[in-house]
């Protein structure tokens, strides 16, 4: 955690940015919740179990902030709420999500999986391809089990 956190810091110091104190209990919070895929107001409620005196505003400016460095990935799972995922270090492409239409479970897919279909479009369309998102909504293993067929 405090290898990542001192990476996290050089990346920051690389666009001229300081990694002050509320933006490091912010980092911490996401390291921490890595599973987890949290809106903005989880991680301030979070934040501020740790800074009593952060503002929401100020974890929200981080957040962005973050995002626009690409530490972290901005997500939406079609609820209306923007959530912070971060991102897997030394991975090229975003990773992919299972969202369970019945329970509401995050599962993540870290392989990219996507290398032929990404050379069909750049060949296909002439587009060359930097990122992407990728959500599966369906039924979890978990849900499928506990009912029978
Ligand atoms: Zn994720
Ligand atoms: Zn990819
Ligand atoms: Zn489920």
């Amino acid at each position: 955690m405090e290898k990542r956190i001192e990476r996290i810091k050089k990346q920051l110091h690389s666009q001229s940015y300081k990694l002050t104190p509320q933006r490091e209990a912010t980092v911490r919070v996401l390291l921490e919740h890595e599973e987890d895929h949290l809106s903005a107001e989880d991680v301030y409620l979070l934040v501020k179990e740790k800074a009593p005196e952060i503002g929401l505003a100020t974890v929200y400016r981080t957040l962005e902030l973050l995002s626009e460095l690409k530490v972290v990935d901005k997500i939406n799972f079609g609820d209306g709420v923007s959530r912070y995922d971060l991102r897997q270090e030394g991975a090229a492409h975003f990773h992919h999500h299972l969202v369970c239409i019945e329970c509401g479970a995050v599962d993540e897919i870290q392989e990219d999986l996507l290398g032929d279909v990404e050379k069909i479009v750049e060949e296909h369309w002439k587009f060359q391809v930097k990122d992407h998102r990728l959500t599966f909504h369906g039924i979890c293993s978990r849900c499928h089990e506990n009912k029978p067929e």
